[in-house]
Parts: structure tokens; C-alpha cells; sequence
């Protein structure tokens, strides 16, 4: 039975698949079962932050699953404790750092946090987190509620409770009560569309919270790992924010999500953990990407590539503006928004049939996410695919 049968007959239907199965990659090029290459844009949703079967990344998780893959956290763990000095020192936060297996566990473990420490703060239980409408903050129960789109509430309740949705950052400070544990916003918000939020109301409302001492817990789950130049978002906006959550391109592919956080007190033995969080495999995996990335921002390359990335990227939205109405996004987060949402459908569609992947976003952005490692070659075969598809439509 072929891959395509196999996965509709055991596999639950979740997913919209598009009609290709990859086989293998290589930065930012991947390979399909009929030996049909591809330019990656997308790095699997952000994920494959140093490209496609990066040598290094794959010799240090081999290295290490040839000595240890799982033990439990019953126990120290080398390479978790090595991984975690190692995303503190490059965010430049005073933080202790949770490790658990995906973007929407991670903003789990912010959220408990954010309550615990609300709830030991004085006779009020603070409880109620304040989210951003169109946000996302993933698929559990919990995640999902913190979402701010209604479309995604439509199931699965009854809810926890406790979750307010602010139309913007200037609605915040209005819903700010006695109540409020946390405010949890995207620096830019990225299913929602790649849209980055103003960087002085953000500082605005660093400065109120902080204030106020409810903690600012900012979901870096895609806008994380140098993805949009510094470590964390939160560095390039110039914030100190006391939970920030990582998942996607820290672990290069490997599951793993990060939350870190300056309230180091909060949590007791006991209080939250995780079977798998933080294990030999993922946490080798994070100290090898966290270090090449280091060494991508230090040598100056991320920044050339995030530059000839968006060089290329504006002179193709200049070329084509009868499709595309803006450019957005920071550093290697960048989207189109296309004129309307069946003309963004067909441009993706072509895309892969022209050879190169792109995603969509919201409701009308085509979304760029390409691996921070992309080489200029690969840039140029991408938008000269791109440019082609253009002619199609
Ligand atoms: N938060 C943000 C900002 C995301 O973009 C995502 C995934 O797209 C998540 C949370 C959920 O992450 P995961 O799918 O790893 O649970």
C-alpha cells in the first residue's frame, strides 16, 4: 500500500495534507518520493530553524542517542541543564527555564505559573489571563481558550475558565482588574497573519505591568530562535518580560518547548513536570541548534541572509503589487498580504507544483518562514519558482 492510502486509512483526518510526501532534505531544499526537488520557505512552520538534516544537529543527537536517549527527570540530566544555560545566556534574561515537548505545553506551563504566582500574591486569586484576539496559542484545551478566534472555541468545552480577549494592545490596560495573573501576547503575531505589534505600545505596556506586578508573558513559540534577528522577540523589542515560551526552531525539528521565566519561586517539586520534557534527545538537539544559531548571529550571516532575504522579497512585491497590497513582518517573518484569499490559495498551490514552498497565514497573508541557514542560491531558486508561478495565474 502506498504512503498516501496508508496515512487516509489509519491516520486521523486533522489535516488538509497537500498532495506531496517528502523524503529528504538539505537546508532549505527538500526532496519528494518522485525525486522532485523543492525550495523550503516554510521550514516545516519554523521549525527547522538550521535547515534540513543539518550535519551538526544530526551527529550530536546520534553522539548522544548512542549513549543515552531517556531517562526521566527523576534524575539530572546533563544536556538539559547545559540547554538551558545556554537559551538563558543567549536571551540575556535572568530566567530559569522548564522543559516540556511542544509550543502549546509550553504556554501551558507559562500559564500555571502566571496563576500560581497570582494565587500566592496576597488574599485576591488573580486568575484571568488577558490574550490578543487573533492570536494562537495552540491545540489543548487550555491553549485553545487562550486563543483569542472565536472559530476555535466552536468544540470541546466546557473551557477553563478565566481567559479575556483584548481587541489590541491599547484594549488591555482597560480589562487589567484585580483578577488579572498575566497578559500573554505575540510580539508578532504569527497564524494570525504576520502581524507585528507596535513596539512602543508594547514597551507601554511592559512599563504598566510591570507596575502593577502582573507578569508579561510573551509566546515566542514562532517568533523565537533568531528567528526575527535577536534570540527572542522580546530582545528586539527591548522588554523584560517575566515568561517568555519557546518551541519551533529551538529544537531544529526535535519536540521540545521552553518555558523561562524570571519567577523562580513559583513552582515547587511537584507543582508541574513532564515524562518526556527535557530529555537526552531534545535537549542535545536544543545545545547544538542554540549554538550554531550563536554562531550564525555572531558571525554577522543571519543578518546578510535576513537582509537578502527581504531584498529579494521586496523587489518581487514591487514587481507584482497588482497581487500584493503590503509587505510585513521582522527579519526572517515576513509575509505578502495578497489581494484576496482564493488568489493566496491558488499562488501556494502553483507554488509547490513550480517547486517551492510557501505557507498562508490568517486570512490573506502568504507567509515566508524560511530556514535562517538559507543560502543565497537557494533564495534565488525560490523566487525565480515564485516568479514563474505569477505568470500562471
Ligand atoms: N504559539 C504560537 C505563537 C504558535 O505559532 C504555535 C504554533 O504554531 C503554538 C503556540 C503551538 O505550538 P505547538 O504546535 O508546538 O503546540
Amino acid at each position: 500500500m502506498n504512503i498516501k492510502k496508508l496515512d487516509k486509512k489509519y491516520v486521523l483526518p486533522t489535516y488538509a495534507r497537500a498532495d506531496v510526501e517528502f523524503v529528504s532534505g538539505s537546508n532549505a531544499t527538500l526532496v519528494d518520493s518522485e525525486g522532485k526537488k523543492y525550495i523550503d520557505f516554510t521550514s516545516g512552520i519554523g521549525v527547522v530553524s538550521v535547515g534540513h538534516a543539518n550535519e551538526r544537529v544530526s551527529r550530536a543527537i546520534c553522539n548522544q542517542v548512542s549513549k543515552l536517549t531517556h531517562t526521566s527527570n527523576l534524575y539530572f540530566i546533563a544536556p538539559q541543564a547545559k540547554a538551558a544555560q545556554k537559551v538563558v545566556n543567549a536571551s540575556g534574561y535572568d530566567m530559569q527555564c522548564f522543559f516540556a515537548n511542544s509550543g502549546a505545553e509550553a504556554n501551558e506551563g507559562a500559564i500555571k505559573i502566571a496563576r500560581k504566582h497570582g494565587e500566592r500574591d496576597g488574599e485576591i486569586k488573580r486568575y484571568k489571563i488577558i490574550t490578543l484576539n487573533h492570536s494562537f496559542h495552540g491545540r489543548t484545551i487550555t491553549t485553545v481558550k487562550a486563543t483569542g478566534q472565536e472559530s476555535m472555541h466552536n468544540y470541546f468545552g466546557p473551557f477553563p475558565d478565566g481567559f479575556v480577549y483584548a481587541d489590541g494592545i491599547d484594549e488591555i490596560e482597560s480589562l487589567l482588574d484585580d483578577h488579572t495573573a498575566g497578559v500573554m501576547i505575540e510580539l508578532i503575531q504569527g497564524e494570525g497573519g504576520v502581524e507585528p505589534q507596535d513596539k512602543a505600545k508594547v514597551q507601554k505596556l511592559a512599563k504598566l505591568l510591570k507596575e502593577k506586578q502582573i507578569p508579561l508573558m510573551i509566546d515566542e513559540v514562532q517568533t523565537g530562535a533568531y528567528r526575527v534577528g535577536e534570540f527572542t522577540a522580546s530582545q528586539a523589542y527591548e522588554i523584560e518580560p517575566e515568561i517568555i515560551t519557546l518551541a519551533k526552531g529551538v529544537g531544529g525539528g526535535v519536540p521540545v518547548g521552553i518555558v523561562m521565566t524570571t519567577l523562580k519561586e513559583v513552582l515547587n517539586a511537584g507543582d508541574h513536570g513532564s515524562t518526556f520534557g527535557g530529555n537526552y534527545l531534545s535537549t542535545a538537539a536544543v545545545c547544538e541548534v542554540v549554538d550554531i544559531l550563536d554562531e550564525l548571529k555572531k558571525s554577522g550571516d543571519l543578518e546578510i541572509t535576513s537582509l537578502m532575504f527581504n531584498k529579494v522579497l521586496e523587489n518581487f512585491y514591487n514587481n507584482h503589487k497588482d497581487i500584493f497590497t503590503q509587505k510585513v513582518g521582522i527579519g526572517m517573518m515576513c509575509g505578502l498580504r495578497v489581494k484576496d484569499a482564493k488568489t493566496l490559495t491558488s499562488i501556494i498551490n502553483l507554488a509547490k507544483e513550480n517547486g517551492v514552498m510557501v505557507l498562508k497565514a490568517g486570512r490573506n497573508t502568504l507567509r515566508f518562514l524560511p530556514p535562517l541557514t538559507i543560502t543565497k542560491e537557494e533564495i534565488d531558486e525560490g523566487f525565480k519558482a515564485l516568479e514563474s508561478v505569477m505568470s500562471k495565474l
